[in-house]
């Protein structure tokens, strides 16, 4: 066979003419069960090698998207080589389905694997090449804008630590320069997301489906839910989830001493008069981290620090990067990498803390000998971040954390009120694309901007917006994974309910739930959904009952710090 390059870097110009012969060689060579393992094993490394080469050329860009070269990389990989790439593993997905194997941790790679086989149109590996375009653009618009802040452009996650200030007419000023330019760009995005829905509607069908929902929970292989268990989850939030943030917006409301809540409100810490600095610089940032997870658990400090010693991290905020913060696994290297925009602001410490979840998954997983069985769905990708956020709160203050005693105590209040609001959040942005792709009017910009607005009186009530209706639909145009990653979403709302479920076991036993979390994260994904959750020691539950369970736990721990907060202030 032709030797395979000892790293990725072989890859790092590669166009899919040099790698069809080492996947055609593949879809030749002699296959049966005696040669299975030898087979898989070689597919497993050369996918490794080829994704983590067009990871790093994703890297390169998202950290410098004004790079001209750097941008032509990315796309080359991810709208030339990645869509191709797809037909050739189903090819080999085919071999591999037809000679079976009995290997149990195998099984749910099968089932993937089948199900890829069923979606497959070569008529949509171009439109799904198109799409990827589509979706640099609008990296593209957004990874440009800035924002005019005293005489100078910024990029817009510098504002961030503006809309915590106390003095509230800099607080609006701050959330009216971020939106300014989505709202300046809602034309453009619309235009944009109208040949999303339009592609994606035509991939759905060329595949066989009636319309894009039905499309999509095929191939994220989401075989243990429906449409109609995510609308029960909706349902369940309406119900539990956003009383509880209207008591909790009251009482941010009482503490702030405002008439009514403005969205610009939000940001701010009520409890501080000046919202607490987390950290002075990104090392300090990192190494607090360090040490935050030693003390969740020793093993897993050391990776964080093994990232921190391979330079595995980019986490402040420059010009030109994308916006946002994702971690990738390069899986010839076996080690995550993460990127974010840090900006001074204890977002940030909760955004490291989710990031570095998914990082210890990828390197416990990365113990699983194929590629195949290291990365489950997002439903537990997720599951591993929100629960690392959860099990790290509890060393939050110094010396170990970030903060002051009070400070980690108003930190963790606000990471809870926060909490319950992402998931009203997530409720409203899994209904609006359910809506989208369901319903013929979510292919007309004005429509989908209206249906926008009704979802969000449903989810988001509290809040006075009056005025502000631009701004309240360009948030919808600021949500990436509606525009990038359709219907990735509700996974992270199945997952902060199993988190939560995480830090009830944790506040019973942390050692306990820490070692469930951790074989939980070992596990990748050789089992279902719901035996990975069970494994963590928690269930996969859309169940009315569960959660207003969990929001009682919350809204119980909120109001213990409340007291506390007011004893100390
Ligand atoms: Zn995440």
């Amino acid at each position: 066979m032709i030797p395979l390059p000892e790293s990725s870097a072989g890859f790092a110009d590669a166009t899919w003419e040099t790698l069809a012969p080492f996947y055609r060689e593949l879809e030749l060579a002699p296959l049966d069960a005696a040669t299975l393992e030898a087979w898989l094993a070689r597919w497993s490394r050369l996918d490794e090698l080829v994704t983590e080469a067009a990871s790093l050329a994703m890297i390169a860009y998202t950290i410098d998207t004004a790079d001209e070269a750097k941008k032509a990389a990315h796309l080359r990989f991810s709208t030339e080589v990645l869509p191709t790439l797809e037909e050739a593993e189903v090819a080999l997905a085919k071999r591999f389905v037809a000679v079976g194997t009995e290997r149990a941790d195998l099984q749910t790679a099968l089932k993937r694997f089948r199900t890829a086989i069923e979606i497959f149109r070569e008529a949509n590996v171009p439109l799904v090449s198109e799409g990827e375009g589509l979706a640099a653009q609008y990296q593209q618009i957004t990874g440009g804008m800035s924002a005019d802040w005293c005489g100078e452009r910024v990029p817009l996650p510098r504002l961030a630590p503006f809309l915590k200030r106390e003095d509230r007419t800099v607080r609006e000023a701050a959330w009216r320069a971020a939106n300014l330019p989505y709202v300046a760009a809602r034309a453009e995005l619309s235009a944009l997301f109208d040949r999303m829905v339009a592609l994606r509607q035509t991939i759905a069908r060329n595949a066989g489906f009636a319309d894009f929902q039905e499309y999509i929970f095929a191939a994220k292989c989401r075989f243990d839910y429906t449409p109609a268990d995510c609308t029960k989850l909706q349902d369940a939030i309406a119900e539990h989830v956003v009383p509880a943030c209207l008591r909790s917006l009251e009482q941010r409301r009482q503490r702030l001493g405002l008439d009514r809540l403005r969205p610009w409100d939000l940001a701010i810490d009520p409890w501080r008069a000046t919202s607490p600095v987390p950290y002075q610089n990104v090392g300090e940032l990192q190494e607090t981290a360090a040490r935050i997870f030693s003390a969740v658990d020793p093993e897993l400090g050391g990776q964080f620090r093994t990232m921190i010693t391979e330079r595995l991290l980019d986490l402040e905020s420059r010009s030109g990067k994308a916006p946002g913060g994702y971690c990738d696994t390069l899986h010839a290297r076996g080690r995550p990498f993460v990127f974010m925009n840090a900006a001074g602001v204890a977002e940030d410490v909760t955004t490291l803390l989710h990031e570095a979840g998914h990082c210890f998954h990828a390197f416990a997983s990365h113990a699983r000998p194929f590629i195949w069985q290291r990365h489950p769905g997002a439903e537990s990708a997720e599951l591993a971040s929100m629960s690392m956020e959860l099990l790290a709160a509890p060393h939050l203050a110094k010396p170990t954390g970030y903060y002051s005693e009070a400070d980690a105590m108003s930190t963790r209040l606000e990471h809870l009120e926060d909490t319950l609001l992402s998931l009203a959040h997530i409720a409203s942005v899994d209904a609006f694309q359910g809506w989208i792709y369901t319903n013929p009017a979510g292919g007309d910009g004005v429509a989908r901007d209206q249906q926008w607005l009704a979802l969000r009186d449903r989810f988001e009530p509290g809040i006075d917006w009056s005025g502000l209706e631009p701004e309240r639909i360009a948030r919808w145009y600021r949500q990436l994974h509606i525009f990038l990653y359709p219907f990735y979403y509700i996974e992270y709302g199945i997952a902060q309910i199993g988190a939560l479920q995480v830090w009830r076991n944790a506040r019973r036993d942390p050692r306990q739930a820490v070692a469930a979390y951790r074989r939980f994260l070992a596990l990748g994904a050789t089992r279902p959904l719901p035996d990975l959750y069970r494994e963590a020691g928690v269930d996969l539950s859309f169940d009315a009952q569960m959660i207003g369970e969990l929001v009682a736990m919350v809204e119980a721990e909120m109001t213990e710090l409340r007291e506390a907060l007011t004893t100390t202030a």
